[in-house]
């Protein structure tokens, strides 16, 4: 199909029937407090901020503002625990506090979903289908070793690190959550968590589990508030250990504000990742998963596959058959079944984007997005692409964390493994191409921490993932994330 007659069938108003999922079996809380010792306390200044659905601009709820007094009330409950009821626990009995809240999870999945969605934007196919079964199965998959360090690291003996702080960012807020919470706790230590100011709302139905649970009071504890929380709980003196997911300024910041402190870290950053596309690649195939690795979740993911490399001689193919995909997007409410793109997650999210949707086109590039119509209300940005860029554009450089790919051109493999890895981060990366033997070739020499291969963005608890260079320290999944938790005392 062209883009023409792709075009001519939307505006000949053929759609789909709307398919919202219902909200009707969901209940938000109209204040949340902050979650120490396993209640919903007052913040100390009882300053509450709101969250809004970025879809429809609407009120949500309101969160508290936790200050200073706060995290040290939380990290005080976290040590107390830690040093009570969490370490004198049996390891298998552990494990089986990990397992519950897993099984909680998947009874309460819809729900999850539904206020993922709202609090975010991202579609609910997404939420329902990814965030929410990806986030029970590491609790599954973590609760399973709590009983098994010993086998995680034959011959030597693991001790846990204490308290851990952990702050996580808006894009999979649940998801970032359970990557943090089940390691950790498998491994014995107690934890601090901050969820994004923006999407505050699944930490506090999390909350609710690790209650309903019954964890040991402290063992997890939720403070809500900005990034000024965040560098409280970073700048506690009885925190043994960061784990942060962010941007790499932030991240910057904390390496520099815990230096020389003793504490551990570890530091999930940005990416930029690129897709490379060879001549023998199906070519189908490679476009629908370039399509799913950018413009799904609104590009609003680390290792979205925001720069396509495409071999010379396809080029012009895929480049046309992208845009008649891309026509057939469908933007608007993050709730409705059929959506792929939802809402961007917030007026500065979507101010970044608009900024560098205008660098591109300054610097030269051919810009080219979809016609959809967009909502009245919300945050939204239409898919878009840019051709016709070069390597030092800021557009293909920098992290952009939108629905927005930058498309270059190469001739021989050695020129698109230079073009790849020619920008200061290395999470993740993709290679198509109909030949195994040049996928083992090509991913040895993508210097990115996680490489797909015909495929884009899979994720599984027993994985590991993390980043080379500018996209941080440390892998979180996996036996390698069980590391990050534990102290190897012989
Ligand atoms: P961000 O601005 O760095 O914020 C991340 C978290 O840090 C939020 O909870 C934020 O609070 C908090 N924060 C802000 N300033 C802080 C400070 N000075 N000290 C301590 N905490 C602070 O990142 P974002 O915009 O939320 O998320 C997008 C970024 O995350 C992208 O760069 C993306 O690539 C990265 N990311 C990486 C991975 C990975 O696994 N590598 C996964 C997901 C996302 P507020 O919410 O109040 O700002
Ligand atoms: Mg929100």
């Amino acid at each position: 199909m062209t883009s023409e007659s792709s075009k001519l069938a939307f505006n000949d108003g053929w759609q789909y029937s709307p398919a919202p999922e219902s909200t009707d079996h969901i209940v938000i809380d109209e204040q949340y407090g902050l979650f120490i010792d396993n209640e919903f306390v007052e913040p100390a200044e009882g300053q509450y901020f709101d969250t809004i659905n970025p879809a429809t601009e609407e009120f949500l709820a309101s969160v508290a503002l936790a200050t200073d007094a706060d995290v040290s009330r939380a990290v005080k409950a976290a040590r107390k625990a830690k040093n009570g009821a969490w370490s004198k626990m049996k390891p298998a009995d552990r494990g089986k506090y990990i397992y519950r809240i897993a099984r909680i999870l998947q009874e309460r999945a819809r729900e999850f979903s539904v206020i993922e969605s709202l609090d975010g934007g991202k579609p609910i196919r997404e939420s329902r289908d990814i965030d929410i079964p990806l986030s029970a199965a590491h609790f599954f998959y973590y609760a399973g070793w709590a009983d098994k360090l010993d086998y995680a690291f034959p011959g030597r003996t693991s001790k846990p690190l204490g308290v851990v702080g952990q702050v996580i960012p808006w894009n999979f807020p649940l998801l970032m959550a359970a990557w943090k919470i089940a390691p950790a706790l498998a491994c014995g230590n107690t934890v601090v968590l901050k969820p994004a100011e923006t999407t505050p709302l699944t930490a506090m139905k999390l909350a609710e589990v690790i209650r309903d649970a019954e964890l040991p009071p402290g063992v997890v504890n939720f403070v809500t508030g900005a990034g000024d929380t965040g560098a409280s709980i970073v700048n506690h003196p009885d925190v043994d250990k960061i784990a942060f997911t962010g941007s790499t300024e932030v991240g910057r910041i904390i390496q520099q504000s815990i230096a020389g402190t003793g504490k551990r870290y570890t530091l999930e950053l940005g990416g930029k990742a690129a897709n490379i596309i060879f001549a023998d690649a199906a070519i189908d195939q490679a476009v629908e998963g370039i399509v799913n690795g950018i413009f799904f979740n609104q590009g609003h993911v680390c290792c979205a596959g925001s720069r396509l490399l495409v071999q010379e001689s396809v080029a012009d193919e895929v480049v046309s058959k992208l845009k008649d995909r891309m026509e057939t997007l469908i933007v608007g409410d993050p709730l409705d079944k059929n959506t792929d793109i939802g809402a961007i997650n917030s007026a500065s999210q979507l101010q970044t984007i608009q900024s560098y949707l205008k660098i591109g086109e300054e610097e030269g590039a051919e810009m080219h997005q979809s016609s959809c119509v967009l909502p009245e209300r919300g945050y939204w940005c239409r898919p878009t692409i840019f051709t016709g860029v070069s390597q030092s554009n800021r557009v293909v450089q920098e992290e952009i964390f939108g629905p927005v790919l930058a498309i270059q051109t190469f001739r021989t493999p050695e020129e698109g493994l230079e073009k790849a890895n020619n920008t200061p981060y290395g999470l993740s990366g993709g290679v198509w191409t109909d030949k195994g033997s040049k996928i083992f070739q090509i991913t040895k020499k993508v210097r990115a921490g996680v490489i797909w291969a015909n495929t884009f963005n899979k994720f599984d608890p027993t994985s590991p993932f993390g980043g080379y260079k500018e996209s941080g320290i440390g892998s979180e999944g996996g036996l390698h994330g069980l590391n990050a938790y534990v102290e190897l005392v012989k």
